[in-house]
């Protein structure tokens, strides 16, 4: 390897994004202080997604995608919900991603808590957004928020168009049925997010999405991936996209548990991401630092990107992306979020 090529990779895959969550910064504070998981998920999340319009998940998407590239993250695995605005919101995000110059890979979350049709319009978006030749997988929110038929309906959906499921699956205590509800549900196509409570001998079949930031975040333990047999890729759960620094978060987090462990395995689980977006490998990114191997990184905070290319096409030079202009989507982004928190 020369010295140049010492410093560069292939583009980084978040393979757990929530990029409507990029407008939450600053909301204001909840009625009632969150105590655990569930009290986060309703005082936070599920008043913020059902507040959300168009235009504010165009923005917060513009916003998410810019940051993810300034971090040198070229493909996004996104998992959306937005309850009162389901129809068209996948494509208004793959717009965004476009228009910032990254790869995408979304799905709509389905859920039953908003009654058995908010469940069928969000499978009926997945449905209509893969059919149009939109690059995604079929969503489930998780299942604690849905019926056995709900389940069973997006499975047989995803294998109707060749596709995986993106699910949460056993984030906290809360969805301890998860691995007997999905039981011969999964395929080694899903991407099962999370995994803190799942059990070590579990059955089921996908790649487990590790998000050791939101963990901690949410308090809902360390999920351990180590543990488990089948793949495992790194995500941020909307908490930025900056996957370097999810790489060194996962290892330090091992590395809590298992002083005798290197940098090397959270690494592999950085490398698992081109597993779910074969095409980021092509993609280019040189960094302000090499070599960039695992144990430099690793010890690294601060590395960025000097320039990015994606799909052939140079998106990101001289600090700044070519595509967009950064300042007018965080403007932007700035008022849509102000109308997003006047509503909450
Ligand atoms: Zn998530």
């Amino acid at each position: 390897m020369t010295e140049l090529e010492a410093g560069v990779t292939p583009g980084l895959v978040c393979a757990h994004h929530h990029l409507y969550s990029a407008l939450a910064r600053g909301m204001p504070a909840p009625p009632k202080v969150p105590t655990d998981f569930q009290g986060i998920l309703e005082q936070i999340w599920w008043r913020l997604d059902t507040a959300l319009d168009l235009e504010m998940i165009r923005w917060s998407a513009m916003l998410g995608a810019l940051e993810a590239l300034e971090n040198g993250t070229t493909a996004i695995v996104d998992h959306h919900e937005s309850p009162n605005a389901i129809e068209g919101s996948l494509d208004v995000i793959a717009e965004a991603c476009a228009a910032v110059g990254v790869r995408s890979l979304l799905t709509y979350g389905i859920t039953d808590r908003h009654g058995p049709d908010g469940a069928r319009r969000g499978l009926a978006e997945n449905e209509r957004f893969i059919k149009a030749g939109g690059r995604g997988l079929v969503g489930i929110h998780a299942a604690f928020t849905c019926s056995d038929a709900s389940l069973r309906a997006a499975a047989d959906l995803a294998e109707d168009l060749g596709v995986g499921v993106h699910i949460h699956v056993c984030e906290g205590v809360g969805d301890i049925d998860a691995p007997r509800r999905l039981a011969g549900l999964t395929r080694d196509s899903w991407l099962l997010s999370h995994c803190v409570h799942l059990p070590t001998n579990h059955t089921l079949r996908g790649t487990i999405l590790h998000n050791p930031a939101s963990n901690l975040n949410n308090a809902v333990g360390y999920a351990d991936p180590a543990r488990f047999s089948n793949p495992v890729a790194l995500g941020t759960d909307g908490i930025g996209g900056n996957v370097l620094e999810t790489f060194r978060l996962a290892y330090l987090m091992q590395r809590s548990v298992d002083v005798t462990c290197g940098p090397d395995t959270a690494w592999g689980w950085l490398e698992t991401g081109w597993n779910l977006v074969p095409e980021a490998r092509t993609d280019e990114v040189a960094w302000t630092y090499e070599p960039m191997d695992p144990w430099h990184v690793a010890f690294t905070p601060g590395i960025m990107p000097r320039r990015i290319t994606i799909d052939g096409r140079v998106v990101f030079a001289d600090g700044r992306p070519t595509l967009v202009d950064a300042d007018e989507i965080r403007a932007k982004a700035r008022e849509q979020a102000a109308r997003l928190h006047a509503r909450l």
